[in-house]
């Protein structure tokens, strides 16, 4: 039975008191057993905030790595880095890396592999853009991102990935796919996942669903069955919005 997993995805908001505040409401709400939280902050606030969580249900993940361990890379920051500090999970491939940061499938498969080599556990993302849905092709873009970035691992390393389905054009947008569209999706990742690898791999993975999951349609996305969770931006800065989804 695979658990339920609520990750937030901060992106570049919240200043440091607003950060504080946030992860204190959060400490707040009851987490249910089945439930793992996850919350993808900023680098800056990843340590002080991990001292905060510490004793709690609730995980930090970063929201990017570099595919190097070390070097003349001004301004990034590696998967090494991460491990040093105790953070266990790291975002990889969101939407906005891949468009605003030139982020392909091949970088993306190296970053996979700098992370998976520290021990890190990763949300790997994909999704289509609107033109891709409205053409009907959108399993087929999706599998072509997996394909080239993420299955090239071997099934012991799928083990430590999370996938999350996000299209495009659902994300920050208000508009979230119907639970009928990302039901397929993700059961043609799955599908996807046994024909890489095995049937019984393609059961134990988690596959997130992301693109403006809200209280008001979290429980309803999440029910269905191959929905285990969601990865959620605008829901999850504030920490009663984001407490209705860890609840749904
Ligand atoms: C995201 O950034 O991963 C996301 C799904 O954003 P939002 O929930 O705001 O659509």
């Amino acid at each position: 039975m695979r658990k339920k997993i609520a990750a937030g995805n901060w992106k570049m908001n919240n200043n440091r008191d607003e950060a504080i505040a946030l992860v204190e409401g959060l400490l707040q709400v009851a987490i249910p057993d089945n439930t793992e939280v996850i919350l993808g902050v900023p680098y800056l606030y990843l340590h002080e905030l991990q001292g905060m969580v510490s004793d709690s249900q609730i995980q930090l993940a970063a929201q990017n790595c570099h595919q190097e361990k070390s070097g003349a890379y001004t301004g990034e920051i590696s998967a090494s880095m991460l491990k040093s500090i105790g953070i266990e999970t790291v975002i990889l491939g969101h939407s906005e890396r891949r468009e605003y940061f030139d982020e392909t499938d091949e970088l993306l498969s190296r970053k996979l592999r700098a992370a998976l080599d520290e021990g890190l556990k990763v949300i790997f993302c994909c999704g289509e853009p609107l033109s891709v849905r409205e053409a009907g092709e959108h399993v087929a873009y999706v599998k072509k991102q997996l394909t080239e970035g993420l299955f090239q691992i071997s099934e012991e390393d799928l083990g430590s990935v999370v996938i999350a389905y996000e299209p495009v054009w659902a994300i920050g947008t208000g508009v979230t796919a119907s639970k009928e569209q990302v039901q397929e999706m993700h059961h043609e990742i799955r599908k996807m996942i046994a024909d890489n690898y095995q049937p019984s791999v393609a059961d134990k993975t988690h596959i997130l669903y992301g693109g403006s999951v809200k209280p008001a349609n979290a429980a309803e996305l999440f029910a269905q069955p191959d929905v285990d969770g969601g990865l959620v931006g605008g829901a999850s800065l504030k920490a009663s919005d984001f407490g209705a989804i860890i609840q749904a």
